[in-house]
């Protein structure tokens, strides 16, 4: 067995405690990382709070980087050393979602044995990742390289946040150059989508979030105008509505207002996971009448591949402000402190450090 640290919740609602866990010896395809620096996503929270439904004990985490330690028998494409990047896709690649470049959608998603515990007791890696750890063991599949150029923190905070953000314009809402767009919720997703379609050449880019200081971000990282969720006030910046409209706060009232500021074929890409089960009531003649499209996002329509080494590429190149993402840092020791900065959203993303 391989001993580290893992950052565990005992129930739904639990404080995250540090402790001492055991990983089962490598077989297969299996590879031993140890992760430098891991993201907390909203997704973490809702499932720690119990609000996403989960199984307990839990490690959580699925945004991060690290370095392979180990690699198992038939492990071809890593070893020892290698800067890598986990991807929660963790696809088979030849079903028909993986054949048709949406392997997060992949019918064998997830399966892998499990290989965790603590004092003997089965724990259960979250996501599949587990990345709120010392060390997480994933299979081979659901790592890709990052390059000497990226530091670590940044391609731990694109394993989520910046692939969703990013992909939301470029892979499923297609963003053109010259287009109008507003996007919704300013936290990490928010901002990477704003840096997307900067980078896309959009015309004109509508930052809109009830905070002032998640405002300011977005326009340092290329938005041209911000606004607070009023439908009046983003009509006197585009009176006729916008091209493109990116919902990525989970809020559902932002989900309907992100189709009422949406011009007559407009798209509006649903990113945001809202907590529990919602509706939306969305009159037909949106699409009927007004020709609008909806469109849903899992994950940017992440093809692992393809799409961190060209944001890695375009991070490295200066075109993609991403170390805006990767200013508040706490270590692992203290994950209920990182949990609260979270919670309290003041910080586009918050990432667990651990020393090496
Ligand atoms: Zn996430
Ligand atoms: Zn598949």
């Amino acid at each position: 067995v391989i001993a580290s640290h893992a950052v565990v919740l005992e129930s739904p609602g639990a404080e995250p405690v540090l402790r001492r866990v055991e990983w089962d010896n490598l077989v297969d395809d299996e590879v031993l990382i140890r992760v430098a620096a891991t993201g907390i996503c909203h997704t973490d929270l809702s499932c720690a709070s119990g609000v996403l439904p989960s199984a307990f004990p839990l490690v959580l985490g699925h945004e991060a980087a690290g370095v392979v330690v180990e690699v198992g028998p038939t492990v071809t494409r890593f070893e020892p050393g290698d800067r890598v990047v986990v991807s929660v896709a963790h696809h088979c690649g030849h079903c028909r979602y993986c054949e048709s470049g949406k392997p997060a959608l992949c019918l064998y998603r997830g399966a892998s044995r499990q290989r965790l515990t603590l004092d003997g007791q089965l724990l259960f890696q979250g996501f599949g990742t587990g990345t709120f750890a010392e060390h997480t063991v994933l299979r081979e599949i659901s790592l890709v390289a990052v390059p000497a150029s990226v530091p670590l923190e940044v391609a731990a905070v694109t394993g989520c946040a910046v692939v969703t953000g990013l992909g939301a314009v470029l892979n499923d809402a297609q963003v053109s150059a010259g287009a109008t767009v507003a996007v919704f919720g300013c936290g990490g997703v928010g901002l990477s989508a704003v840096m997307g379609a900067r980078l896309v050449g959009a015309a004109r880019i509508i930052a809109v979030d009830p905070d002032e200081r998640r405002r300011a971000l977005a326009l340092q990282v290329g938005a041209t105008d911000a606004a607070p969720p009023d439908l009046e006030a983003l009509r006197t910046l585009e009176p006729d509505g916008v091209d493109y409209g990116l919902e990525a706060s989970g809020n559902p009232q932002a989900m309907v207002l992100a189709l009422d500021f949406a011009a007559s074929m407009g798209t509006v890409v649903l990113v945001g996971l809202p907590s529990g089960e919602v509706s939306l009531p969305v009159p037909v003649t949106r699409f009927a009448g007004l020709n609008q499209r909806l469109v849903g996002c899992n994950m940017g329509g992440l093809r692992p591949n393809i799409d961190f080494p060209r944001y890695f590429r375009l991070y490295a190149d200066g075109r993609l402000p991403l170390d805006m993402l990767t200013s508040t840092k706490v270590p692992i020791e203290e994950a209920a402190r990182g949990f609260a900065l979270a919670r309290d959203g003041q910080s586009p993303r918050v990432l667990l450090t651990t020393d090496d």
